[in-house]
């Protein structure tokens, strides 16, 4: 075996746990969605650029009036952003507009929410 063939091995099937974990991850996600009440409180005020949020305590995303203003998608992606803090307790590592976001590790992106929110957006 080359070294390349064995580097291709060991990156396809890293690529391999990594999307079985992104899956696992997205089943608890959506199951915890489905088990438990959750609430979306559209706030009139918030701080400029914020777009939404939640307290760790509790499972309301607050969402603020300037993610009405981005169009769908992007509402969308913002609420699984805010979910996935909920229910899969990921953390503001780096947003999506960071210099630091494209060199995240795969153990950082999935426990970055951002990443969550841009993988709805394509997908
Ligand atoms: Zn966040």
């Amino acid at each position: 075996m080359t070294t390349q063939n064995k580097d291709t091995r060991q990156t396809n099937a890293t690529r391999r746990d990594d999307l079985n974990k992104v899956k696992n991850k997205l089943k608890e996600m959506l199951k915890n969605m489905k088990n438990n009440i959750h609430w979306i409180e559209c706030e009139c005020s918030c701080s400029k650029g914020q777009q939404a949020y939640v307290w760790p305590w509790g499972n309301v995303v607050h969402v603020c009036p300037d993610a009405f203003t981005l169009g769908t998608a992007w509402l969308e992606s913002t609420l699984v952003h805010e979910y996935s803090h909920v229910y899969l307790d990921t953390k503001d590592i780096a947003y999506k507009g960071d210099p630091s976001y494209s060199g995240l590790s795969s153990e950082d992106k999935t426990n970055n929410a951002d990443n969550w929110g841009d993988f709805d957006s394509k997908y």
